[in-house]
């Protein structure tokens, strides 16, 4: 076909076809008709913009020679539709959150004056933002008896880690998340026979995000100080405020939040530790909401097997401040930065309290849980302890990792005393 134009091929068979047609001969007539559209396709391959396999070398060699390789010039690639963005869920904008002009709170830009920022973020007076308006007085429970509903009129929210898709730690068959709501349950109950009400944040295998949790045990909370706020004759606009956040956080918290695409239900309305003036009232709420204590239930796990032991943690006053000066100083990354001032008004001595009797109840029950480093009670940067100002501690239940602790944590007659032991604590910590 080289010595001849295309054009001329295509007219000389269909010249021939003409005539073998016309010499009845329809078996050849076909053929020739075959072949001039194998000649028109083939001439229409050479268009320009489509690279052939030979024209421009192996796919190989195109990615050696540039640095950021264009999907469409490829050469033999099938070329493909950019996946759409996946739609973006809207972000409710932080109530009231207010940060420093030319701050975004979801830019991961570097800031660069942080000590400005800090400057103008100022801090909280170190007293409650609230009037004592929820009075609860302890000092009726002190010396109740075991047998009598010591704890009634005492709430306690047991919230078991992990759920659904998140196991938690995981050691052979045994996932984290299973011994916990275990544990739980069997704590629940326990807790109820002492006439303490319980409120579990899952009763099955189900995801609950972290901030859904914090959400829910907040409303309980709000619903509870909202006809004592009432009765005071104050003010109830920011409680309702509050609970139409909470509810912001119970339904945006749900399964389909990814934190990996930084969805904003991941997070909660602190972002962090910088609290606004309306979350402030949200923690001094919770302060002096005495008769809630929040118990989030867990395991833990280390790459090292050897350690193990009952370890006992929540959020501190000066680990928050620590951890504030920590971002301001060395990571100055909007995401995390602190934009408003840090709240410090926990109650760390009820917290170490709550933490002392769980540790020296559970171990008088089940001393292999005992911690070898005698160091039982740490502070830590939980959501739980961090956003929720309830005498609150997450109690890590032996290590997973670890052979006998493993025995124990998955042992349902070990399980029973380990709940057995908590529930004592709570009622130490209301009666003694
Ligand atoms: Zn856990």
């Amino acid at each position: 076909m080289a010595k001849f134009g295309k054009q001329t091929a295509v007219l000389l068979c269909y010249n021939i076809a003409m005539k073998k047609i016309l010499q009845r001969a329809p078996k050849i007539a076909f053929i020739t008709f075959f072949l001039i559209i194998l000649m028109i396709i083939s001439s229409c391959s050479k268009l320009p913009g489509l690279p052939n396999a030979d024209s421009t070398g192996s796919s190989a060699d195109y990615d050696k020679d540039t640095a950021t390789p264009s999907r469409t010039a490829t050469p033999t690639s099938v070329q493909i539709e950019p996946s759409p963005t996946p739609t973006e869920t809207p972000v409710p904008a932080p109530t009231l959150q207010s940060f420093p002009e030319g701050i975004s709170p979801h830019s991961t830009d570097p800031v660069a004056d942080p000590e400005r920022i800090a400057n103008e973020r100022g801090s909280w007076p170190a007293e409650s933002s609230l009037d004592n308006f929820y009075v609860v007085d302890l000092s009726q429970y002190r010396g109740r008896v075991e047998d009598a509903s010591p704890l009634k009129g005492i709430t306690v929210i047991v919230d078991p880690g992990h759920g659904g898709m998140d196991p938690g730690a995981i050691a052979g068959d045994c996932t984290e998340k299973v011994s916990n709501l275990q544990i739980s349950l069997l704590l629940a109950e326990r807790l109820r026979n002492y006439g303490a009400e319980v409120l579990l944040t899952r009763t099955e295998d189900e995801y609950v995000s972290l901030y859904k949790r914090i959400g829910l045990g907040s409303m309980f909370v709000a619903e509870r100080a909202l006809p004592r706020l009432v009765e005071s004759g104050a003010d109830t606009f920011w409680l309702r405020q509050l609970q139409a956040d909470y509810q912001k956080m119970i339904e945006v918290n749900n399964d389909n939040v990814d934190p990996r695409r930084g969805e904003i239900g991941y997070r909660g309305q602190a972002q962090g530790i910088g609290v606004n003036e309306l979350w402030r009232k949200h923690m001094d709420l919770q302060r002096l909401a005495n008769d809630v204590l929040w118990l989030s239930i867990h395991s833990n796990s280390s790459l090292n097997t050897d350690i193990r032991g009952l370890k006992l943690f929540f959020n501190t006053n000066r680990g928050t401040v620590d951890l504030e000066n920590r971002m301001l100083n060395k990571e100055p990354n909007c995401e995390i930065l602190p934009a408003n001032p840090s709240y410090h008004l926990y109650d760390d001595a009820a917290r170490n309290s709550l933490a002392q009797f769980i540790y020296a109840e559970v171990i008088a029950l089940v001393p292999e849980l005992k911690d070898p480093a005698n160091n039982p009670v740490l502070s830590g940067n939980y959501a739980f302890t961090r956003e929720i100002n309830l005498t609150s501690v997450l109690v890590e239940i032996g290590f997973m990792s670890n052979p006998e602790d493993l025995k124990i944590i998955i042992d349902p007659a070990k399980q029973a005393k380990v709940a057995e032991g908590i529930a004592r604590a709570v009622y130490k910590h209301y009666t003694q």
